[in-house]
């Protein structure tokens, strides 16, 4: 039986669920007579699960089942009343990101960064839910990428900052490379 590899998949992001690793790699799965991968994730939420890989790439799986959760006890608790959204943490948040993507503030990288489908709140809500903890903040996996479900997640402060390094770094790695590419290029008599 071929094995596949999904390794390429780690650090990409599925609904809430982050990929952080394969665990079992094509193990057979003895019912359905084929391959069985499973898949390490971490959730906006904070919970870790372990999930198959069809699920999770099919969008059957969007969660570690606290958008279920969540989407049935907002819808209770706000039914009728949605003023109680507007002091919920996930709300302010959104209201600060969409201020600052939309108006020239002194975090000018924001502009322009939010996606269509988070201009409205509750697209927001239902894709990244209320954040873990009081200390985590939105953040970006590529901070030169736009504010969207794919590029985000709830994070602490060193996560962002981290983040934002290593992504610094690479970049200007490819600038480099691209600069002595270039360089060559001119000094052989071609231009590009
Ligand atoms: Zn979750």
């Amino acid at each position: 039986m071929k094995t596949k590899d999904y390794s390429h998949y780690i650090g990409q992001k599925f609904g809430r669920l982050l990929i952080t690793g394969i665990i079992q790699n094509s193990e057979r799965d003895k019912k359905r007579k084929r391959l069985r991968t499973i898949v390490s994730t971490i959730c906006n939420c904070g919970n870790k699960t372990n999930t198959r890989i069809e699920s999770v790439l099919s969008g059957r799986t969007k969660s570690c089942g606290c958008l279920l959760r969540e989407t049935a006890k907002i819808t209770k608790t706000t039914h009728g009343k949605s003023n109680l959204l507007r002091y919920t943490k996930v709300y302010k948040c959104w209201q600060n990101l969409k201020f600052q993507c939309e108006h020239e503030t002194k975090h000018k990288s924001k502009l322009g960064m939010l996606s269509k489908r988070w201009k409205s709140f509750n697209n927001f809500l239902s894709d990244m839910g209320q954040p873990p903890t009081n200390d985590h903040k939105l953040g970006r996996l590529d901070p030169f990428k736009p504010y969207c479900k794919t590029n985000c997640c709830w994070m602490l402060d060193k996560e962002i900052q981290e983040r934002r390094t290593n992504v610094v770094k690479e970049y200007s790695l490819l600038f480099k490379l691209f600069h002595n590419f270039r360089t060559r290029l001119i000094d052989t008599g071609r231009n590009i």
